[in-house]
């Protein structure tokens, strides 16, 4: 049995239904699901790419974000950015990191959208229960004193979402490498309703 036609065997496409009617078995199936659930996490995250693939087209675009938009957003696990915004492929950059704050490297993205992808907005979106909120600066003399070396950068915790998002903001709107700031927008992004909450930015 060939790596393609194992692949392909949970897809169900029209495609590979003709690979699979030539090669194919019922113990093949039970082989290919042994090997997901024997496999690492990211084994995992390889054959789910293998059936993305297998019904993947080219669509065509180029690198510029179709609706000139960059959306900066925590890492958390329960925002789905694209679902929560109906995006498609395409349509913007998507920044993330720890709290969704707005640090140097985020503004080295923002300004790679801006100046050499064409992005003109900016979204930002923290969020309700955010790992931030429990965690203080003091988790640098934490690690200094485990490791021996002190983080060159700063946690960026916070205790008041509302008022890190007005900061974050503010960030974006004074940086001297930005071309856009007049469309920078700040929200809160409710985990337990789906719902965002804008942020009056004064
Ligand atoms: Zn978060």
């Amino acid at each position: 049995m060939t790596l393609f036609s194992r692949s392909h065997t949970e897809t169900g496409t029209s495609v590979t239904s003709t690979v699979m009617a030539m090669t194919t078995s019922a113990s093949v199936t039970t082989e290919s699901e042994g090997a997901i659930s024997d496999g690492t996490v990211t084994d995992r995250l390889v054959e789910a790419n293998e059936r993305y693939a297998a019904e993947f087209t080219d669509p065509g675009m180029d690198a510029r974000p179709v609706l000139h938009v960059a959306v900066v957003a925590c890492m958390d696990a329960r925002i789905d950015l694209h679902k929560a915004l109906g995006l498609q492929l395409g349509d913007c950059h998507t920044i993330r990191n720890a709290g969704g704050v707005v640090t140097d490297d985020v503004i080295r993205s923002l300004t790679i959208s801006q100046r050499k992808l064409g992005t003109r907005s900016i979204v930002l979106i923290h969020h309700t229960g955010c790992g931030l909120e429990a965690i203080t600066e003091d988790f640098r003399t934490e690690l200094e004193m485990e490791v021996g070396q002190r983080p060159a950068w700063a946690v960026e915790a916070f205790r008041d979402v509302d008022q890190d998002v007005r900061q974050s903001m503010q960030r974006v709107r004074t940086s001297p490498f930005l071309l856009h700031t007049d469309d920078v927008r700040g929200f809160v992004f409710d985990v337990r309703t789906g719902l965002l909450r804008e942020i009056d930015p004064a």
